[in-house]
C-alpha cells in the first residue's frame, strides 16, 4: 500500500474547500491516514519546495504558502500517488480538466504564483520525504 502527502494549500483552506477535497479523496476509495491543520514555517516550506529554489516563482510560492494555514493529509491506498495527481489535475487550473479538483474548483487569479488549491507528492521517494517533513512524529 502506498502513501502520499496531500496539502490543501492556503487558498483551498481559505475558500472552505478542505471538506470537498477530503471528500473526493475518500470517494475515490483512498483512506485518510493522518490529517492536521498546520501553520508552516518558512524553513519547512523552503525544504518542501527545495527543487524549485532559484526559480522566479519560488519566493511568491513560499509567501503564498505562508499566507494561511495548510491542511496536511496523508492519503493511503494502492496507486494513491499517481491517483491523487489525477484527481488534482494539471498544475495550471485554467488548463486542468473538468472533473479534477483544480479543473472544477480552481481558476487563474492573475497573480505571480499559481494558486491551485492542492499539492500531491509526485513519487514514492518524494512522498516519503514529504510525509517525514510534515508529520515528523509519524
Ligand atoms: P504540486 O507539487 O504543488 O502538486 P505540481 O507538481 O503541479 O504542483 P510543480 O511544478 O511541482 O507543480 O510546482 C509547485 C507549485 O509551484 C505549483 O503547484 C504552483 O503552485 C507553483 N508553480 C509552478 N510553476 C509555476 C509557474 N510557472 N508560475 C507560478 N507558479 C508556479
Amino acid at each position: 500500500v502506498s502513501r502520499t502527502l496531500v496539502l490543501v494549500k492556503p487558498d483551498g483552506v481559505r475558500r472552505g474547500l478542505s471538506g470537498e477535497i477530503l471528500r473526493r479523496i475518500e470517494a475515490k476509495g483512498y483512506t485518510l491516514a493522518a490529517v492536521q491543520l498546520v501553520t508552516p514555517s518558512r524553513e519547512l516550506l523552503e525544504e518542501h519546495y527545495a527543487e524549485h529554489q532559484g526559480k522566479p516563482f519560488f519566493e511568491p510560492l513560499v509567501e503564498f504558502m505562508l499566507s494561511g494555514p495548510v491542511l496536511a493529509v496523508v492519503a493511503e491506498g494502492h496507486g494513491v500517488i499517481p491517483g491523487f495527481r489525477s484527481l488534482a489535475g494539471a498544475t495550471d487550473p485554467t488548463a486542468a480538466a473538468p472533473g479534477t479538483v483544480r479543473g472544477d474548483l480552481g481558476r487563474d487569479w492573475g497573480l505571480k504564483v499559481t494558486q491551485n488549491l492542492v499539492h500531491g507528492s509526485d513519487s514514492e521517494e518524494s512522498a516519503a520525504r514529504e510525509i517525514a517533513l510534515w508529520f515528523p512524529a509519524a
